[in-house]
């Protein structure tokens, strides 16, 4: 899969942008705020179908503007395809190939793999970013997973709500907190079961990459974490509905639910040690890299094609060593990475463009040396 252009109109700090990409390295260099991330969010939106940033679509349009316009076209299966997203005082428009569509169905499009410095934290940060990380890689390859995760989503604030009103002694339903609890442990079962499946495509091609980029030294083991035991549907469901049952008034008197696919983790080990205990920080990078590399791999193996690769800023945080793997490894695949420098990258074999205040320059035609 190959980005072919973005467009963008009053997003952030871009008034007005049109840009062209190779299916080579591409590279946005510029001095620090001039909308390098900017543009690497823009172009993610349309495989996550929101900022990464945690922002809201009010968000990301230009101050003193009412709206915003983005567009990509890329390449997949041979064909040229587009997506539109279009933000006005509130109401949202999405458009694939010109016709109107849902989130749901914009999702699983356009596939891309985003490598950030927040994304370092991977390792040693909190749960909730390990099963970020899988939602966002699983949905893209298995749009339908993005429903499974709304649908859980809504039934467990339900059954937090009754929870909450039966601790407080507002009102106890019994038959209602069955139900809502059946349908928990069903919906976390199947997410779990998506999670398990996907661990186990990602988890040799993480082992690989992390070997390789280790000379041998580092040995990466990954594991699906849950309160919950099984490893089919079946087993899960059947585990999560004993758990349930066995720790209702443990849940009464939490007033939530204590058990599902919100709590749940990856165990990361190196070389037989949890990386979230004993990872040094460069084993934190590489492992990070390695995952961020495999999930690119899982992502061509589910869908016959690379996603694109999006690099923002971890160049800098990445020693020569990593920095030299990255390329190399991604060396056949289509990579927009930011820098503040285009220094140490070739411009005969890079397309490069540059950023200065949102406004994108397009500098050396690929082939053309400089001046
Ligand atoms: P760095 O190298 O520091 O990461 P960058 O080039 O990646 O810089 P961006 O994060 O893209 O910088 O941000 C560029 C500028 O966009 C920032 O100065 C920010 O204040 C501005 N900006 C963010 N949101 C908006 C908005 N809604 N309207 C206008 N400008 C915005
Ligand atoms: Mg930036």
């Amino acid at each position: 899969m190959n980005l072919l252009t973005l467009t963008a109109e009053n997003y952030r700090n871009i008034r007005t942008a049109r840009l062209e990409f190779v299916p080579g390295v591409n590279l946005l260099y510029g001095e620090n705020a001039q909308g390098k991330t900017n543009a690497l969010e823009c172009i993610y939106l349309f495989a996550r179908g929101k900022s990464y940033r945690g922002s809201g679509d009010e968000d990301l349009v230009k101050f003193g503007e009412k709206g915003f316009r983005i567009g990509i076209s890329y390449c997949s299966e041979k064909t040229e395809k587009t997506l539109e997203y279009r933000y006005y005082e509130g109401s949202r428009k999405r458009l694939k190939n010109g016709a109107p569509v849902k989130l749901s169905e914009m999702i699983g499009n356009f596939r891309a793999v985003l490598f950030c410095p927040e994304h370092l934290s991977l390792v040693k940060g909190a749960p909730q970013e390990r099963r970020a990380f899988l939602n966002i890689a699983i949905s893209q390859c298995r749009p339908i997973y993005l429903k499974l995760c709304d649908d859980y989503n809504k039934i467990l604030e339900n059954r937090n709500c009754l929870l909450k009103e039966t601790q407080k002694g507002f009102r106890y339903d019994a038959e209602e907190l069955d139900s809502w609890t059946e349908r928990l442990s069903d919906v976390a079962a199947q997410i779990a079961a998506y999670r398990i499946r996907y661990i186990k495509r990602l988890s040799p091609h993480a082992a690989a990459l992390l070997t390789d980029l280790s000379g041998g030294r580092e040995k990466l083991t990954l594991s699906y974490e849950s309160e919950a035991a099984g490893e089919t549907e079946e087993e899960i469901r059947s585990s999560y509905r004993k758990l349930f049952s066995e720790n209702r008034n443990r849940e009464i008197a939490a007033g939530c639910s204590l058990f599902g696919a919100h709590r749940d983790d990856v165990g990361i080990t190196v070389n037989g040690l949890s990386a979230r205990a004993y990872a040094s920080q460069g084993q934190q990078r590489s492992a990070v890299l390695a995952l961020k590399l495999a999930e690119g791999e899982v992502c061509r193996d589910e869908t016959g094609e690379y996603p694109v690769f999006l690099f923002d800023d971890v160049m800098s945080e990445l020693d020569e060593t990593r920095r030299g793997y990255v390329l190399r490894e991604t060396g056949d695949r289509q990579v927009i990475l930011t820098a503040c420098e285009s220094g140490g990258f070739d411009p005969r074999a890079v397309n490069m463009i540059g950023v200065r205040d949102g406004i994108f320059t397009e500098q050396t035609p690929k082939g053309e040396s400089s001046p």
